[in-house]
């Protein structure tokens, strides 16, 4: 099992409340996130997973309470407390995403899609286009670059939706059960590929998963039930 940096943590959540109307969706969670370490966060349908996530990772502003991010290069930033534009460029720059279905732009090829965040952010295209072969080579896709997501397979599709996630090199991957729509064998096969990427590189996981052999590959695992986090344990890398 590998060591992990538990002095100080690159995300940090405290007393994050959040509601929907009259639904609590979380009732005060306490989180801390070490740098490099895969954190598998599960619990039923509905107990407010997702929402945790959302927080995390500046898409939503809780209610009440905050959440810190503290990367290496820069001074910790409180994102709960930074306006929507903000949030917006943090995630940009810093973190990466992956949902269930692989959002990909249906109209773009596998390369076009994982180059996308890189032009956003502004590099080159020609460099943006190389660095996205090299990735989708890596996740076993170099014959697949041309082709449209419609065109692939659901574990090819995840494949490219996780090349767009780590080709800025985010200090974060957020995942929403990233393997979920998959048949188990190309569930494995995706993950294995994309821990092995994130582990080699050093990248924080935040990972949603209701199925305990995904949070078996992570190196800590959290469970949220009704809105609050229960004992989580520390689980074998
Ligand atoms: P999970 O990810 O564990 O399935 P969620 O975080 O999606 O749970 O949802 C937690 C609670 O908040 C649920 O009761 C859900 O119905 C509610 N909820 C989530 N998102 C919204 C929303 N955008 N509008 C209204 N209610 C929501």
């Amino acid at each position: 099992m590998k060591t992990i940096d538990t002095t100080s943590p690159i995300l940090s959540a405290r007393g994050v409340q959040h509601s929907f109307g009259p639904t609590e969706a979380l009732r005060g969670i306490d989180l801390d996130v070490h740098p490099g370490e895969v954190l598998a966060v599960m619990g039923p349908s509905g107990s407010g997973k997702s929402t945790l996530l959302h927080c995390l990772a500046g898409i939503l502003a809780p209610g009440r309470g905050t959440v810190s991010y503290a990367s290496r290069a820069k001074a910790p930033v409180n994102i709960s407390g930074l306006g929507e534009a903000e949030r917006s460029s943090l995630r940009l720059t810093d973190f990466g995403f992956v949902f269930q279905f692989g959002q990909l732009l249906p109209e773009l090829t596998a390369l076009d899609n994982v180059s996308l965040p890189l032009l956003l952010g502004g590099t080159k295209r020609s460099e943006a286009l190389h660095r996205s072969a090299d990735l989708l080579a890596r996740l076993g896709l170099d014959g697949f670059s041309g082709k449209l997501p419609g065109e692939l397979s659901g574990g090819q599709a995840q494949r490219v939706a996780i090349a767009r996630a780590l080709v800025t090199s985010p200090a974060v991957l957020f995942a929403d059960e990233p393997t979920g729509s998959l048949d188990s064998l190309a569930a494995e096969n995706v993950l294995t590929l994309m821990l092995d990427l994130v582990r080699e590189a050093g990248t924080t996981v935040v990972m949603i998963t209701h199925d305990a052999r995904t949070a078996a590959y992570a190196d800590r695992e959290v469970v949220v039930r009704d809105g609050r986090l229960s004992a989580g344990h520390r689980v074998a890398a």
